[in-house]
């Protein structure tokens, strides 16, 4: 019987370094709250990104909440918000009951155009509504042209949030994803690079990060004032990492770089036995940046003799898992009502069904596949999802 080709699933180091931390956590009985699991694992982070300070969280989400209530998103804030993401990236600009305008892609990068980024700050700025922040994504590991969009923000003195939930590993010019931004966020869930079963990081950069991610710690563990009994004077969260969540990250953080050769390896694969194919591109790898390649993602051009769901149902026939890109946020009923900045004029829908549109995040929508990229995946499971792909040319 052939076996089932995952997406992505998570994948413990060879050597069980995640339970070596766990034993430990349990014979000093350190299951929760806390422990020297969850310091150290902040503190490993920190060192191999060269970020500011790191707080460990309950997700990634959670990371991207705690990063607007650090900058002081409130009701009616304008958040300039990539569309091109998955939702996570934009539900707390909402549970702030603040007001996300989304914004654009682009063809080089994938990630959010910083042209539109450009045209939404002067349209907004005519009407008086100057953003509060602005979230920049790394899709697939994709560096996003930081070093332009840091620029922007900085020229608007608007602070930076780098959503780097899916490129933990990529580097823009030799430094890390997550450590431009005034604050970045890392997730650990389990489908990404690397997991800890389900967490995340927010990295706090800004010359103060020592007090802001003091704070941010006050807000995750339910804004306990220093006082005997139960104080409170804010609203608190419980989105702190567990100690022996901690250890499985503090694990995998150790193989991160194996997984991330894999990866890579997985990209050069499919680019080489697909990448002759009529009508396919493979995703951007920016020359400024060095890729983790979370995912392999392929683009089918419209004049592609198959299409991406014919291609999609083949190797769901072959139990293989594949997936369309991302559905843009603008393109999401829930967030309906909000603005949408892209270069493209004639945003007209390009597909009934899915009711992607002819923006750039819309035809990435429409025209993306992404492809298995599992790093436990061998040589014959490429081949035979290459072969696959193949037959339908
Ligand atoms: C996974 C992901 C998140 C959220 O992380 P969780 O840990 O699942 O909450 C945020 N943004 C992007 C782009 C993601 O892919």
């Amino acid at each position: 019987m052939k076996q089932h080709i995952f997406l992505a699933s998570p994948h413990m180091s060879e050597e069980g370094y995640e339970q070596d931390y766990i034993r430990e956590a349990f014979e000093t009985n350190w299951i929760a709250p806390l422990g020297k699991n969850v310091t150290e694992f902040e503190k490993e982070i920190e060192k191999k990104l060269g970020a500011g300070k790191a707080v460990a969280l309950s997700s990634g989400t959670a990371a991207v909440h705690m990063a607007l209530k650090a900058v002081g998103i409130s009701q009616g804030d304008v958040v300039f918000c990539q569309s091109l993401t998955f939702s996570a990236t934009a539900n707390p600009i909402v549970y702030e009951k603040a007001v996300p305008v989304f914004i654009d892609s682009e063809q080089d990068t994938w990630n959010m155009d910083p042209k539109a980024l450009e045209q939404a700050f002067e349209k907004y700025e005519k009407i008086g509504k100057k953003p509060k922040a602005v979230i920049v994504v790394h899709l697939y590991g994709i560096c996003a042209k930081i070093e332009e969009i840091a620029e922007i923000c900085n020229r608007y003195r608007v602070t930076l949030i780098e959503d780097a939930a899916e490129s933990l590993g990529t580097t823009y010019h030799g430094k890390y994803t997550g450590t431009f931004g005034d604050y970045g966020i890392i997730s650990f869930n389990g489908n990404k690079i690397i997991t800890s079963s389900g967490g995340g990081m927010l990295l706090v950069n800004t010359k103060d990060a020592e007090e802001r991610a003091a704070k941010v710690l006050y807000w995750a563990t339910q804004a306990r004032e220093p006082a005997r009994w139960y104080q409170h004077t804010e609203i608190g969260y419980n989105y702190r990492m567990s100690n022996v969540v901690a250890g499985i990250g503090r694990g995998q953080l150790r193989v991160l770089q194996r997984r991330i050769e894999k990866k890579r390896y997985i990209f050069d694969y499919y680019r080489r036995r697909l990448g002759d194919l009529q009508g396919i591109q493979f995703m951007p790898q920016p020359k400024e940046g060095y890729c983790n390649c979370w995912l392999s993602v392929l683009e089918m051009s419209q004049e592609c003799p198959v299409k991406p769901i014919d291609l999609m149902k083949a190797l769901e026939e072959d139990d293989v898992e594949s997936r369309p890109v991302w559905k843009p946020m603008h393109l999401q009923p829930v967030f309906d009502e909000y603005d949408f900045i892209s270069q493209i004029e004639d945003l007209h829908i390009i597909d009934q069904e899915t009711g992607a549109d002819h923006s750039i995040a819309g035809q990435l929508f429409e025209y993306g596949v992404c492809m298995p990229s599992d790093t436990k995946m061998t040589d014959e499971d490429l081949e035979r999802v290459c072969s696959v792909v193949k037959m339908l040319w």
